[in-house]
């Protein structure tokens, strides 16, 4: 231990240590309050993370994983389950697999690791699998890094069977574990992710594979951040491997998955986040998510986190219910997709893009505005082309006033907006 506190120490090139809960005690107390009183912290995870950096402008997500908040328990509080995680069987399923994987010292997994990333190595016998285990996921992380750092030194084969590692997000720590991580020879590092899901003739589900690439991407970032506290600083390689049942036996296969895009995109978005800080100091004394509080006050204390939900947080967050049911019944444009919210630019409900298209509102120099008001148009045109009128187009709408349409279309053919 006392190694790594003096490796650890920031010096030329270096990274400084993962900051830990012991440094920030005002905002573990902080997030303590609102998570609840004796309310465990839920850990953040990669999979968490990697939804967490596809919509960086949540503040609401941001601000209940970086507490700790389990979003399972309160959807489920707040009226509006989640429809998410694995099941039993598939957890068992899982654990059973890479339990066979990682047999004989991870006999099979270096093999795979040898031949499919490192083949001109020295093939793998007689590796090295350091026990990890310490208190507290400080303790293991510090641990992991000593292994990592003894690991690269003895030019060997090592595996390192689910170390802890640590990643800086929005100003909080989490710790990350991953299936493993393989030191090479050369003293590079690999990170292993192992799946359940099969490998049929050499290929998986693409979804499956993105999924996994990105949650794999996550855990580089955070070797990245181990490697540079380093001295000299080891290459982390780009290339995982993903090792995944083959066809529809229970026999290991793998392919390496270049994770280059994943990891830059996750990289990019993790930054973008609000710092956690800024965000709690906005809430007011006395705010709390803890489950067992009374849904009333349980969802005023979420409306009080900004959120930006879109269609997409269905396959990534155990609040989408809950966020799909706030947007739709504020008529936000984003419940129909983020795409089309980019599109719009300022006219963010429903009823704002009814009213620019319609003319009663809207600046017609806003492109927005302006290709609304032609699609109206257009949308007219074919109305009465099939023999609808203005009338009934206005009923149909029921809450577009007559004038205002016909001053619009009138508006449009004068200003000889084209049609297209
Ligand atoms: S479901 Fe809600 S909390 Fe979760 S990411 Fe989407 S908007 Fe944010």
């Amino acid at each position: 231990m006392s190694d790594y506190h003096g490796s650890a120490s920031p010096g030329p090139n270096r990274v400084p240590p993962p900051r830990t809960r012991e440094t920030a005690p005002a905002l573990r107390h902080r997030l303590a309050e609102l998570r609840g009183p004796d309310v465990p912290a839920k850990a953040l995870d990669a999979r968490a993370l990697a939804a967490l950096a596809a919509n960086p402008g949540c503040r609401r997500r941001a601000l209940l994983d970086g507490a700790g908040v389990n979003k399972t328990e309160l959807a489920s509080a707040l009226g509006s389950p989640s429809a998410f995680g694995q099941s039993q069987f598939a957890f068992m399923r899982g654990d059973a697999f890479e339990a066979r994987v990682k047999a004989d010292g991870g006999t099979e997994l270096l093999r795979l690791v040898h031949e499919r990333l490192d083949p001109s190595a020295e093939p793998p016998s007689g590796a090295h699998v350091p026990d990890l285990a310490a208190a507290g996921p400080e303790g293991r992380t510090a641990r992991t890094e000593l292994a990592l750092r003894e690991a690269t030194e003895s030019g060997g084969w090592t595996l390192l069977d689910h170390p802890m590692l640590a990643l800086d997000v929005a100003g909080s720590p989490a710790f990350l574990e991953p299936d493993a991580v393989v030191v090479h020879p050369d003293g590079t590092w690999t990170v292993v992710e192992i799946k359940s899901f099969p490998m049929l003739d050499g290929a998986a589900d693409p979804a499956k594979v993105g999924a996994a690439a990105r949650q794999s991407a996550v855990y580089v970032l955070a070797l990245e951040d181990a490697a540079a506290r380093v001295d000299p600083v080891p290459q982390v390689r780009h290339r995982v491997l993903l090792v995944c049942p083959k066809d529809f036996t229970n026999l290991p296969t793998a392919a390496a998955v270049d994770v280059r895009k994943q990891r830059a995109v996750t990289r990019r978005q993790l930054t973008r986040l609000t710092r956690i800080e800024e965000i709690a100091d906005a809430l007011p004394e006395g705010t709390c998510f803890a489950p067992d509080l009374p849904q009333e006050r349980l969802t005023a204390a979420v409306e009080l986190l900004p959120a930006t939900y879109a269609p997409e947080c269905l396959a990534a967050c155990e609040l989408a219910f809950h966020c799909r049911a706030r947007s739709r019944a504020a008529a936000e444009v984003t419940s129909v997709g983020r795409s089309a919210r980019a599109e719009l630019g300022g006219l963010t409900t429903v009823g704002d893009v009814l009213a620019a298209a319609h003319g009663t509102a809207g600046d017609p120099a806003d492109p927005a505005v302006a290709a609304l008001r032609r699609a109206a148009r257009l949308r007219a045109e074919a109305l009465a082309s099939a023999g609808y009128g203005a009338r009934d187009e206005v009923l149909v709408d029921g809450e577009v006033p007559a004038g205002a349409e016909s001053q619009d279309m009138a508006g449009a053919s004068a200003g000889g907006a084209p049609c297209h």
